[in-house]
């Protein structure tokens, strides 16, 4: 099970984030295909040991809706984490190709979200950086969360919404408040961030913002702070609003936990119905 550098050879680029770049490896002597994401290190020697030892402990932590993560090495500073390959790419992919997505194909992907978030909710795990580029996809109808844990260890370390942490785009309102209590936000942040990404997905566009807005830290802190929450389509089901509306309530205490969505008749709605991941994968060129 334990996975050695020096046995994985790149086969491709399969995207850069704000952090680093993620690699598609092979192994030598297995042939199993990994996701190698390497984070360029400008941590100091004390801040590199935590994020190890956090790591360590998300090792162990498992559910068929978080990425697997392989192993985690850091080289002279230079961390690597040996991920399971999702061979659909991101949510953020699909939407770029389809433009926008169905209620149908949503309801299955809400479903595996709120499994995963369940998951790292009972371990006390926020994951703080829910949005389309970090939901993966595969040709096995799995739907799971990426970057779990990662974003977390980061931004204990770093200011909250810089380059590492990646886009404030999906912040919760609370996370903007300086006079919060720092960081201590709690599980509704990830609501918060699913209900945005699913909206994103049905509308087809960044909800919070007009078309041409940039989305710079002053700009989509006063629309998420100060606005009213993003509405759902006029044109969308009442048990796909009704979702929608619950997970972005400005008040962070009144958004329903992970379990309670779980049982929502938007995620009821189209249950038993197989296939629809790789539908949703059809055609679409990585
Ligand atoms: P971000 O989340 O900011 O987009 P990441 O560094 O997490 O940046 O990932 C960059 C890109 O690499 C993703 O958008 C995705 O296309 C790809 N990627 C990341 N992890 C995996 C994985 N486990 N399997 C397949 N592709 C991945
Ligand atoms: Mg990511």
């Amino acid at each position: 099970k334990n996975v050695v550098l020096s046995d994985l050879e790149k086969v491709s680029l399969l995207g850069a984030g704000s952090g680093g770049k993620v690699y598609k490896v092979r192994h030598r002597w297995t042939g199993k295909e990994y996701a190698l994401k390497i984070i360029q290190a400008k941590h100091e020697v004390m801040v590199r040991r935590q994020i190890m030892r956090e790591m360590e402990i998300l090792q162990i932590s498992k559910s068929p809706h978080l990425v697997e993560c392989y192993g985690v090495f850091d080289r002279g500073g230079e961390i690597s984490f040996v991920l399971e390959y999702m061979d659909g790419g991101t949510l953020a992919d699909v939407l770029k190709y389809h433009k926008k997505i169905g209620e149908r194909y949503l309801a299955e992907v809400t479903k595996q979200v709120l499994l995963g978030l369940l998951y790292l909710h009972k371990h006390k795990i926020v994951h703080r950086d829910i949005k389309p580029s970090n939901l993966l996809l595969n040709r096995k109808q799995e739907v799971k969360i990426a970057d779990f844990g990662v974003s977390t260890v980061l931004a204990n370390t770093l200011a909250q919404c810089n380059s590492f942490v990646g886009t404030c785009a999906y912040m919760s309102p609370e996370r903007f408040d300086p006079d919060g209590n720092g960081g201590e936000y709690g599980y509704a942040a990830d609501i918060w961030s699913l209900g945005l990404t699913l909206l994103e997905c049905a509308i087809g566009r960044f909800p919070c913002l007009q078309p041409g807005e940039k989305p710079d830290w002053p700009t989509l802190m006063y629309a998420i702070c100060l606005g009213e929450p993003p509405a759902p389509p006029s044109d969308a089901s009442p048990e796909f609003r009704d979702f929608i509306i619950l997970c972005l309530q400005k008040e962070s205490a009144r958004r329903p936990s992970a379990e309670m969505l779980l049982s929502h008749p938007f995620v009821r709605k189209y249950e038993g119905q197989p296939g629809v991941i790789s539908a949703l994968l059809q055609g679409l060129v990585l």
